[in-house]
């Protein structure tokens, strides 16, 4: 009764309170001496940005504007504006495991929220460094930590590179780290094990309940070896079903799939199986390029890390590490030449993120005979391809959103100026401004 009684009065004051307008979206302008037109290959004078909320709107130039103060311009006078760079393979859980005990002290040692401490500090370093956008490929023992991290970061709780996560990696029975101490412990597992093709359909269903983006597996891990014609092999991880029901299982519920793969072995299986991207592909044959070609399976080269483990690992006893970045360039370049498409990736946490930047890997590509451009055309348009955001990522264009970096001179000519980003702009919020 009483309710009744109110609702007319209830309604008027309703009618009363003015309804206040959906603000619009605020409006910035960026405007720098050049802008590197990613798609045409070309450094365009003059670049104007203009950023309305989280997107770009507009991209114009003017080469010979004067420069003044206005309200709502961002002014870089002098910097090389480019897109926010993609790093398609980190993990922000791990602090550096170039040796076997590095990584087992991190596993065995640390505590789950001192990992998660460390990790927020590598999305921090990731997004200063200008990668707007990384795909974090394992948390090594952290579990679900990056999906978590993820979220975070998309809710503004914590500052770093948007991610796309995988949760825990797959891999079989005895090939994954912690092994080789005594049989009667029972020793934590960087990855999930599974066995079976039901066994594995399972594994992957669990990683997708847990928030994973993408399913990683280890195609191969342990027991690589020189082929006599100076590849690399080993045994395989998988039975072909086993690789089959993972890839099949994680395409039914739209996750694509990324396969550590170091050996002729592990590549050719996780090829035949029908994955979306190689990591590392240390041993790739011409005929395998081929395939990878026709098929349109990426591959994160990750080669500065390649050659910075090289050392540490063969002392440890694994010589054949010290070979390695001779068979990886020579991969490489095989890959470039049968048309792979290329994305750019670290495996920065298996190189401490305090002391190195993930941009060193741009000269690492260089050297090993990519062009700049392509090097940069890698962690841009290629990555977004990758991750299947080419909509809204990896060139400055109406529309994408406004990931934004600047740096001082032509990246086109010398790639080392990328290690020095002065300028981060990730969803339309400046980041870093040196100026
Ligand atoms: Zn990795």
């Amino acid at each position: 009764m009483l309710i009744r009684r109110l609702l007319p009065g209830a309604a008027a004051l309703l009618l009363a309170i003015p309804i206040p307008a959906a603000e619009p979206p605020k409006t910035v302008r960026i405007r720098a001496a050049w802008l590197l037109d990613v798609r045409a290959g070309k450094m365009k004078e003059g670049p104007v940005v203009t950023v309305e909320g989280n997107r770009i709107s507009k991209v114009e130039f003017a080469p010979s504007r004067r420069e003044t103060s206005e309200q709502g311009v961002i002014d870089l006078p002098g910097l090389t504006l480019l897109p926010g760079l993609i790093d398609a393979h980190t993990h922000v859980l791990l602090q550096g495991d170039a040796t076997g005990r590095e990584y087992e002290d991190q596993i065995l040692k640390e505590a789950f929220p001192h990992r998660v401490a460390r990790a927020v500090r590598a999305a921090k370093i990731s997004l200063e460094h200008g990668f707007t956008t990384i795909r974090d490929l394992e948390t090594e023992g952290a579990f679900d930590a990056d999906a978590a991290l993820r979220d975070a970061i998309a809710e503004g709780v914590i500052p770093g590179p948007r991610m796309k996560v995988v949760t825990r990696a797959l891999s079989t029975t005895g090939t994954y780290p912690i092994v080789g101490f005594r049989s009667d412990w029972a020793f934590p597992v960087g990855v999930q094990v599974c066995d079976g093709a039901d066994g594995c359909r399972r594994a992957v269903r669990e990683q997708i309940a847990r928030g994973a983006d993408w399913i990683k597996i280890y195609a191969n891990t342990g027991g690589l070896f020189l082929t006599p014609d100076h590849y690399i092999d080993s045994d395989r991880n998988w039975t072909k079903e086993e690789m089959a029901a993972v890839v099949d299982e994680a395409h039914a519920h739209r996750r694509p799939v990324a396969a550590h793969a170091t050996s002729d072995t592990g590549v050719r299986m996780a090829v035949e199986a029908g994955v979306d991207s190689i990591e590392h592909g240390d041993s790739i044959r011409p005929e395998i390029a081929a395939e990878m070609a026709r098929r349109k399976i990426s591959i994160c080269p990750t080669i500065w890390i390649g050659k910075y483990v090289a050392e540490p690992r063969a002392r440890e006893g694994r010589s054949i590490w010290a070979e390695m970045p001779d068979v990886e360039k020579k991969s490489f370049q095989n890959a470039m030449s049968a048309g792979v498409p290329i994305a750019f990736g670290t495996d920065a946490g298996g190189f401490p993120w305090t002391e190195y930047s993930q941009a060193l890997e741009f000269s690492a590509m260089v050297e090993d005979g990519m062009t700049p451009l392509e090097a940069i055309r890698s962690a841009t348009i290629r990555g977004a391809q990758l991750l299947r955001m080419e909509n809204d990522l990896g060139a400055v264009e109406p529309g994408k959103l406004a990931d934004l970096i600047a740096v001082q001179g032509d990246p086109t000519r010398d790639v080392r100026v990328l290690e020095k980003v002065l300028f981060v702009m990730k969803d339309g919020v400046p980041v870093v401004s040196a100026r």
